[in-house]
């Protein structure tokens, strides 16, 4: 008799929601989800936009896709990819529906938060030498100090050729740090607001201090850094002017926790949501309705230019898939869905008062579904409709996903925009998806392995559906 329900519990049971965690609902799920994000912290190592894509490419060709081919005719179960200048790819797998159908878009962004150097980055004071930094993205400054890093990136040299850089995450490479005034002479320091701890012209990046043996020369220092630079890598101080060097945390991901439920790493915004996307495009073989999986580059710094998704290069790249198909880009867009995969803030005991507790996202729920971001009066944003998040709801219901509506935090206190704005530019029906993550845009961020392997299967599923767009 103890354990027969009354009737207010059935009923409860029935009309009322009941969220649970991934973990309660099946305590198993961490093994599974921990095998699956071995791959996932192998690709946290990409930590700027041209690495994410070099690093898949290889990978997509293991997998059949081949390098798209303006104007052929794809068959169904086909696979192939556009790279656009080295920063963003388009990822496909050709459905048995023509695209006029429709087509199923993910899009998550491979560029994060970091240090990028200035035109003229090189000096020397106080006989130590620096690169001078401009960041690049929403940062608090001060979270980027005292923190090894390592230095990424291209330089072109004056006869056309690249010079790919990568140093300071080995463990033989040398380290190179901003330093931090000492708390002995910070009084006035520590009286400032934090965006004023630490300015933007002190990020300063520390990267030598012996000097060039040669009396007759001024800058010494900066001479001998100079020419190690010039043995290793061919370049000068000029060929600095047009190079894309930034600076990024040179933290290895790795698990957190005891449990080891968790993972700290760099870069999680949005490597999380891209690994998610990659691994369910690879996994989709004979797809209903043609997918299109996007890295983008530029989301960070407002999505503008031409590698960024406010520029036509995704448009025109429907456009010519349209044109092989025989029918308009326009008609190809409105029957099409988009997932915008981008993370979200999840709930942080430490700071309760920022979150409203009945739509915030809560670490292993699943991922977080949002409606609409942007700030204030929902100002800014893609705000997907009844039916695109009724549609989207039915397919994960079908398919076994845990998911959690969330927004941002409360109302009034901040807010984030992403690409789904971008997107549902184009007559879209689109809707953002991602994980939550603990200290996002810090140099350590942090994502729930569960609500990780989710999101891979959540794209997956939506994929994978047949369910038609009604709407
Ligand atoms: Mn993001
Ligand atoms: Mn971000």
């Amino acid at each position: 008799m103890a354990d027969k329900k009354s009737k207010g519990q059935k009923m409860a049971e029935e009309l009322l929601s009941n969220p649970k965690s991934i973990g309660s609902k099946d305590p198993k799920y961490l093994e599974e989800a921990s095998k699956f994000c071995e791959g996932y912290k192998a690709f946290l190592a990409n930590k700027t936009e041209r690495e994410a894509v070099a690093y898949a490419i290889p990978i997509l060709k293991k997998h059949k896709y081949t390098e798209y081919v303006p104007g052929k005719k794809y068959k169904a179960g086909e696979k192939f990819y556009m790279c656009n200048r080295g920063k963003d790819l388009i990822m496909c797998t050709k459905g048995k529906r023509p695209v006029s159908e429709g087509i199923r878009v993910s899009v998550a962004h491979v560029d994060s938060p970091r240090l990028d150097f200035k035109p003229h980055p090189l000096f020397e004071d106080g006989e130590m030498v620096y690169f001078k930094t401009h960041y690049y993205g929403g940062i608090k400054k001060y979270q980027w100090t005292t923190v090894p890093l390592s230095i990424r990136g291209v330089v072109m040299l004056k006869d056309g050729k690249k010079v790919t850089i990568n140093i300071g995450e080995d463990d033989s490479d040398p380290a190179f740090i901003i330093t931090d005034l000492l708390v002995h002479l910070a009084r006035d320091q520590m009286q400032k607001t934090a965006s004023k701890v630490v300015e933007g012209e002190q990020l300063n990046l520390l990267i030598g201090s012996w000097p060039f043996d040669d009396e007759k020369v001024s800058q010494k220092c900066k001479l001998a850094i100079m020419q190690i630079l010039n043995e290793k890598y061919g370049f000068t101080e000029d060929d600095l002017e047009s190079a894309e060097l930034c600076a990024v945390p040179a933290f290895k991901a790795r698990d957190l926790g005891f449990d080891r439920s968790l993972i700290a790493g760099y870069g999680q915004d949005d490597s999380s949501c891209a690994y998610a996307e990659f691994m369910a495009e690879i996994d989709t073989k004979n797809p209903e309705y043609t997918t299109m999986t996007i890295f983008a580059d530029k989301e960070e710094t407002g999505s503008d230019g031409v590698t960024g998704m406010a520029s036509y290069f995704f448009r025109d790249f429907v456009e010519d898939l349209a044109q092989t198909e025989g029918c308009e880009v326009r008609h190809v867009m409105r029957r099409s869905i988009c997932l915008s995969a981008d993370v979200g803030a999840g709930y942080d005991p430490a700071w309760p008062e920022v979150f409203e507790r009945n739509n915030c996202a809560f670490m292993n729920y699943g991922p977080i579904l949002s409606k609409y971001d942007g700030a204030g009066g929902k100002y800014s944003t893609n705000d997907a409709s009844a039916e695109m998040v009724n549609y989207v709801q039915r397919i994960f219901r079908e398919n076994d996903i845990s998911w959690q509506m969330g927004e941002l935090g409360k109302i009034d206190v901040g807010g984030g925009g992403t690409i789904a704005s971008y997107i549902s530019l184009n007559n879209i029906d689109t809707i953002d998806i991602g994980v939550p993550v603990l200290s996002m845009h810090a140099p350590v961020e942090v994502v729930a392995k569960a609500d990780e392997y989710m999101l891979y299967k959540a794209i997956h599923a939506v994929y994978n559906s047949k369910l038609p767009k009604e709407f």
